[in-house]
């Protein structure tokens, strides 16, 4: 992959000096003749394009630009980032189009509507949306962005003013810009003038936690299913306003390839939700047009042998599943300007153009197959009301009738996603009949029918059991009434003054946000070791293990502050809190027994750096930060042997490696937990701290073989990496046992839970009988692939989670992940509880 452009322009321009040539030829020279009054992206930004890394907010006001000088383009921001970053998305056809937009979209939208039958296929534009950046430091997609724009405003050449008139196009230049600006700012700041190929240079090595995510650490192109970050709820909510027909998703991988696009491996699960004329026929006739472009520029290039668009919530798999053709491209990384290969160097600017080039043909295909696309899009909705669910299913109904934050979460969940939802009593409804009718599927349905069992991700996305909603499919639903337009945003009443004490209902979702909010404010909390019913203000109530009682005259405030206290906290979280005028129970404990113990408030700290799994350390930041309010301490490994560990009471170690802790830090760490704190470790951590021996637990064994004569079977060697691949588990939900009295365990009502395994870390049960929280059941498989193997011989006998001592300390160790992708609202209720409870919990030694 030889190619130094810049050096070749360079020698060029030296002989044609009286010719006003731009560097940016090598991009579109075929497009010309350009409208001279519109900027350049080169003109604009003082550098050719691949010269630099572009910061975002130049791209966005690049795009600002065109649209301030052209009237072939619009610019609209559709949402910010964590960081406050613009998302923007830049409309580009003709004047008469943009003029006539709103019309446009009404008759486009007709053909999304399953109940209106329009013929006039041809008659309207497509709808093609760009995407560029997911994946921050992939960025060489957002740099051909602003080519493709340049090119789609400025450009008078007939090939252009015919996309223009048969097009719609959506360029959404960075869908990650907090993540790119870390990238950007990285490979700016270690070029130098001479370009320096070596792949160990400073420019070539991010630092931790590297640019792909977002603010939090989170992978964006898993998100577009999850919605949990504003950057994807920006973009489902400009989605469901435009229902593209074509969507890209421009990504780079590592150096060593050359570059990639669809058709993808075939689909790995029999899963049959996807029209299979989406990966057949679709991608086909448009993999034609990618042939001719990147043929044209001698690009090498591979289709079909990897990545699997099963997963639904990728920038090339949602789309899919709203009728449009998503499209994923995977360029070789320059990461850098310029780095050596060993097919030669590859240049930041080589992999610009291959993306630029993909960009325009992919609106060449949709323009040249519009009629196609929209018949398709068409058949899409109307067989989604037309066309049952295999499974029969009229409706799924669900609803927790003790945790109500977790039924708004979920309900909000599924309206981001245009979902119908209808009340019905104390119940939620959700009918198969309606235009997104495979979300309903995706969101409910789980699987066990793989043809392929090596993933790109995970295996399993059955929502409804991340957020621990327990569901039943019904035969018969009746759609009378209006589906929920969003969730009950009734104003929260305020709890009446008492002057004995407040009860705190430990069963919402919201509960700990709350405590922690209280605690905050100086207030002294006990905690229910057991549970109890009595009268209250709203009348008799029962209350379950971790109810919180918040007693007036413990309190240093007043009266009437302790009331004000517990008022913000119920407003600000809507949660609910009970007043009681008695400590006298009705039954079970009363409000003074010891079996109510006094909490801390939890002082936490988390791992990070080198070595530290960023995805799991930002689920953890994310949680507590945004939804328990929680400041959490974010300690570099590198400055962990300086660090002052007796400020925390709650230290949490993430899957990681750990490497660099040497046995004087391991010693550190236990004598700090002896003390009486609480070390919480998840997936490998777990597995770091049981080979350390900080604790006294093992890991689960594959059972010695009698037989030493077995010969080993051979096996093709091409098979090798499908045969291993199996064995890792990529991601797939299995049901546990959980002690609903375990101070883990409060909050919970149910001792069946769905748990997210992602890692080969298998837990033995503890030989104390108490000291196991989760067990995985007899037949814990609920969705999601996983070999026999992983399943006969390491899951069913292992543990989920366990507690074990450390001096008068202990460790919480979850062998799954609690928190995956911020969206486990089931199980990240027990790693909360690990940081408010832990202190309280001590592991009964029988004597
Ligand atoms: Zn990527």
């Amino acid at each position: 992959m030889k190619h130094f452009p810049f050096r070749r322009i360079a020698v060029t321009l030296l002989f044609l000096i009286s010719i006003p040539l731009s560097a940016q030829d090598y991009f579109f020279k075929d497009k010309a003749p350009f409208d001279s009054n519109i900027p350049s992206p080169e003109e604009f930004l003082g550098y050719p394009i691949g010269h630099q890394h572009t910061r975002h907010d130049l791209i966005v006001a690049y795009l600002e630009k065109l649209a301030e000088l052209s009237d072939r383009a619009s610019i609209e921001i559709y949402g910010k980032t964590h960081e406050k970053r613009k998302l923007v998305m830049l409309t580009v056809s003709t004047p008469e189009n943009l003029s006539n937009l709103e019309n446009i979209k009404r008759d486009h939208l007709r053909f999304v509507d399953p109940n209106d039958n329009p013929t006039n296929y041809n008659d309207v534009p497509i709808f093609v949306q760009l995407g560029y950046n997911v994946h921050g430091n992939e960025p060489s997609s957002s740099e051909a962005a602003m080519l493709t724009a340049y090119t789609m405003v400025a450009s008078n050449s007939s090939e252009v003013m015919n996309y223009l008139n048969n097009a719609i196009i959506f360029i959404d230049p960075t869908i990650n810009p907090d993540g790119r600006d870390r990238h950007t700012q990285w490979a700016n700041q270690f070029k130098a003038n001479q370009l320096v190929s070596d792949g160990s240079d400073a420019e070539h090595n991010e630092a931790w936690p590297r640019g792909r995510t977002n603010h939090y650490w989170f992978d964006l192109n898993r998100d577009w299913l999850l919605a949990v970050h504003p950057e994807s709820q920006g973009k489902l909510n400009w989605y469901h306003k435009w229902y593209p027909n074509v969507v890209t998703d421009f990504h780079e991988m590592g150096t060593r390839s050359h570059y990639f696009f669809e058709p993808m491996k075939p689909i790995g699960s029999k899963d049959p939700i996807m029209p299979k004329e989406n990966y057949t026929t679709l991608n086909d006739i448009f993999a034609t047009y990618f042939v001719e472009a990147l043929d044209d520029i001698g690009s090498l290039y591979y289709t079909k042998e990897s990545f699997d668009g099963t997963y639904p919530g990728y920038g090339s798999s949602y789309p899919d599943l709203q009728g449009a053709l998503a499209l994923l491209f995977e360029q070789a990384s320059s990461r850098g300007h310029l780095q050596e290969t060993h097919y030669g160097t590859i240049s930041f600017p080589f992999t610009i153009r291959n993306q630029y080039k993909s960009s325009i043909a992919t609106v060449k295909a949709a323009v040249e197959n519009k009629g196609t696309l929209r018949e398709y899009q068409q058949d899409f909705f109307k067989s989604a009301i037309n066309v049952g669910a295999p499974s029969g299913y009229a409706a799924y109904e669900f609803g927790d009738a003790y945790d109500m934050n977790r039924n708004r979460a979920f309900v909000d969940f599924l309206l981001k996603h245009k979902i119908d939802v209808y009340k019905r009593d104390n119940k939620y409804v959700v009918p198969l009949k309606q235009p997104q009718r495979r979300m309903v599927q995706t969101m409910f349905e789980t699987y066990r029918q793989y043809s392929d069992s090596v993933f790109y991700d995970a295996s399993a996305w059955s929502v409804a059991n991340f957020y621990n909603l327990k569901y039943k499919g019904l035969f018969r639903f009746n759609t009378s009434g209006e589906p929920l337009a969003s969730i009950d945003k009734s104003e929260v009443v305020p709890v009446p003054k008492s002057s004995y004490s407040y009860i705190l209902d430990w069963d919402d979702y919201y509960a700990p946000s709350a405590l922690y909010y209280m605690q905050s404010k100086g207030l002294k909390v006990e905690v229910a070791f057991k549970p109890f019913s009595v009268m209250t203000t709203a009348g008799l109530k029962s209350f379950n293990y971790g109810s919180v009682l918040i007693p007036v005259s413990l309190q240093n405030e007043s009266p009437e502050e302790v009331l004000k206290i517990v008022n913000e906290a119920k407003a600000k979280f809507n949660v609910p809190i009970f007043g009681t005028k008695t400590g006298f129970s009705n039954s079970g404990i009363d409000l003074g027994s010891n079996n109510f113990r006094a909490v801390k408030k939890p002082k936490v700290a988390l791992l990070i750096g080198d070595g530290v799994s960023s995805y799991e350390a930002g689920e953890v930041w994310h949680l507590l930060d945004t939804r328990v309010h929680m400041p959490v301490s974010k300690i570099q490994m590198r400055s962990f042997r300086n660090a002052n560990l007796d400020k925390y009471n709650t230290l949490v170690m993430v899957s990681g490696s750990y490497s660099q802790l040497d046995s004087m830090q391991v010693k550190r760490l236990s004598n700090w937990a002896s003390k009486g704190n609480t070390l919480v470790t998840i997936g490998r951590a777990s597995q770091w701290a049981i080979n350390k021996k900080l604790v006294k637990e093992k890991l689960t064994k594959k059972p010695k073989s009698k037989d030493s004569t077995k010969v080993t079977k051979r096996l093709p060697y091409v098979d090798a990496s499908e045969h291993l691949g199996r064995e890792r588990v990529g991601g797939a939900i299995f049901e546990v046992d959980l002690d609903i009295t375990h101070p883990l365990g409060f909050g919970y009502r149910s001792d069946k839970l769905p748990v997210y395994k992602n890692n080969n870390v298998f837990i033995a049960p503890s030989k104390n009988a108490y000291a196991t929280v989760a067990k995985y059941t007899d037949k814990p498989h609920i969705d999601g692939f996983i070999s026999e193997k992983n399943l006969d011989i390491f899951l069913k006998p292992s543990a989920s989670l366990i507690v074990s001592p450390m001096g008068r300390g202990r460790a919480v160790l979850f062998a799954d992940n609690p928190n995956f992708r911020g969206a486990w609202y089931g199980t990240n209720r027990l790693f909360i509880n690990s940081l408010f409870l832990g202190s309280q919990i001590s592991i009964p030694r029988p004597r």
